[in-house]
């Protein structure tokens, strides 16, 4: 069911539950971050777009993806501005940048100013809540 005055999709827990495997579902619905390493997009360097597993929208090209060494996929930028959410998160006792996939609410992951590219900004995303999608 998707929301078409703000273009949001909102689900119940329940339904999320039921599509999403529960990898995907703890990261994307309970905030939950993958092991280090373990992620399938980790070390995957394959053209494409990472599109969101709860929503399907664009979130990263690959051709802003590198290898941070951080153990999670790592973008300088997303697809798209207005495709991602940044909300400050106190959690954990760190002071961060969360991520959310802006049609969704789900879970990405933290962004950092520590990145090599020209916009020193460094997405740490878990594999769970990405789909690459090929060209
Ligand atoms: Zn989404």
């Amino acid at each position: 069911m998707s929301d078409t005055k703000s273009g949001k999709v909102t689900k119940a827990e329940s339904e999320w539950r039921k599509e999403l495997t529960p990898m995907q579902y703890a990261v994307l619905r309970e905030k939950a971050t993958e092991r280090p390493f373990t992620g399938e997009y980790d070390h995957s360097f394959n053209d494409g777009t990472y599109v969101c597993a709860g929503c399907g929208q664009s979130l990263f090209e690959s051709e802003a993806k590198f290898d941070s060494g951080c153990g999670w996929p790592a973008f300088s930028k997303p697809a798209a501005e207005t495709h991602v959410d940044e909300e400050r998160d106190f959690s954990h006792g760190m002071i961060r940048t969360e991520v959310l996939c802006s049609k969704c609410d789900g879970h990405l992951g933290h962004v950092f100013n520590d990145g090599p590219g020209p916009t020193g900004l460094r997405y740490c995303i878990n594999s769970a809540a990405l789909k690459l999608q090929s060209k």
